[in-house]
């Protein structure tokens, strides 16, 4: 399949190379000079505009930075340069309502387009192991499933035209959550006197268990290898959570819902990122209690 592929950067440029070695034809465009250079050298073909790249291909994927720019390069360079009949895949994490005013746009002008963001970080587009959740008519989904099996273990349909946002932003919320939570225990099991080995050893085989706690343990040392091992190196940086509980919380604004513990976790966040902290693993945020 020739596939035209936008936004190369740290998760992109992993992705397109993926495309290549499932055997697609993969036309790719990009701002940078360098991530233009790095996919050539992935096997792809290198354009200098993404009309360009689009022309003739039967799938256009974006992994790009924000929604602002994936609608700019919706508007100006995909709808209507893209052959008739190609269907488009946005993987980029946005807002949910500017998803579905992109691909009510591509749809009015007789496209099908789904939004497919991501879990999953740069180990995982590289190894092409991402999770995909996918919102988008029943036949747009159908059409996008194989393009992104090359790229991803699990690809789930969470809907209609944006669901894929909403679970995104929503699983990620309550991800920061349990981190803040499993944080706050563990800091204050250590002040009661607690080993934190002991406390894992009892909290993870009772109810305070959770994914923060048994697969990404923020205290060095205790459970399986995660970043606190690597001093905060790796792993999903907190900037890029904080992107996503900005994201939480315009969407809980517009769709008039109650977040106290979302809110509280994007205010720790706001101030961890605040302080200089934007590159480091999200478990880091132990540091501050
Ligand atoms: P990145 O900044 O490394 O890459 C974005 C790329 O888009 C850059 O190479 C940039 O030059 C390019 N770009 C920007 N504007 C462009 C335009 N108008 N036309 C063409 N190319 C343009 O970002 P990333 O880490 O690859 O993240 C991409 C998306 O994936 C984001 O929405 C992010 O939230 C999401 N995401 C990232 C991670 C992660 O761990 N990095 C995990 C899950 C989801």
């Amino acid at each position: 399949m020739k596939i035209a592929f936008i936004g190369l950067g740290n998760m992109g440029g992993g992705m397109a190379a993926n495309l290549v070695k499932a055997g697609h034809e993969v036309n790719a465009f990009d701002l940078s000079e360098d991530a233009l250079a790095a996919a050539k050298d992935n096997g792809c073909a290198t354009f200098i505009s993404a009309a360009e790249a689009c022309e003739g291909a039967e799938a256009v994927v974006s992994m790009l930075p924000n929604g602002a720019i994936v609608k700019s390069v919706y508007s100006a360079d995909v709808i209507g340069k893209a052959p008739a009949g190609a269907v488009f895949l946005d993987c980029s994490t946005i807002d949910v309502a500017t998803a579905r005013e992109v691909i009510g746009a591509a749809e009015s002008a007789g496209y099908e387009m789904v939004d497919a963001p991501v879990s999953g970080g740069i180990a995982a587009a590289n190894g092409g192991t991402l999770t995909f959740m996918v919102g988008g008519s029943q036949s747009a989904f159908s059409r996008a499933k194989p393009v992104l099996e090359a790229m991803g273990k699990a690809v789930i349909h969470a809907g209609d035209a944006g669901n894929g946002q909403a679970a995104k932003i929503c699983n990620n919320m309550l991800l920061a959550i349990h981190m803040a939570g499993t944080c706050e225990a563990f800091a204050m099991a250590e002040k009661l006197g607690l080993d934190p080995q002991t406390f894992y050893d009892i909290s993870s085989v009772s109810s305070g268990q959770n994914w923060s706690m048994t697969s990404y343990c923020p205290v060095p040392g205790v459970g399986p290898q995660s970043p606190s091992d690597n001093e905060y190196q790796g792993g999903f940086a907190t900037a890029l959570m904080l992107k996503d509980l900005r994201l939480a919380m315009e969407a809980a604004d517009s769709s008039d819902s109650a977040v106290p513990m979302g809110a509280r976790a994007a205010a720790l966040y706001e101030d961890f990122n605040g302080a200089g902290n934007g590159g480091k693993d999200f478990s880091a945020l132990i540091k501050t209690y």
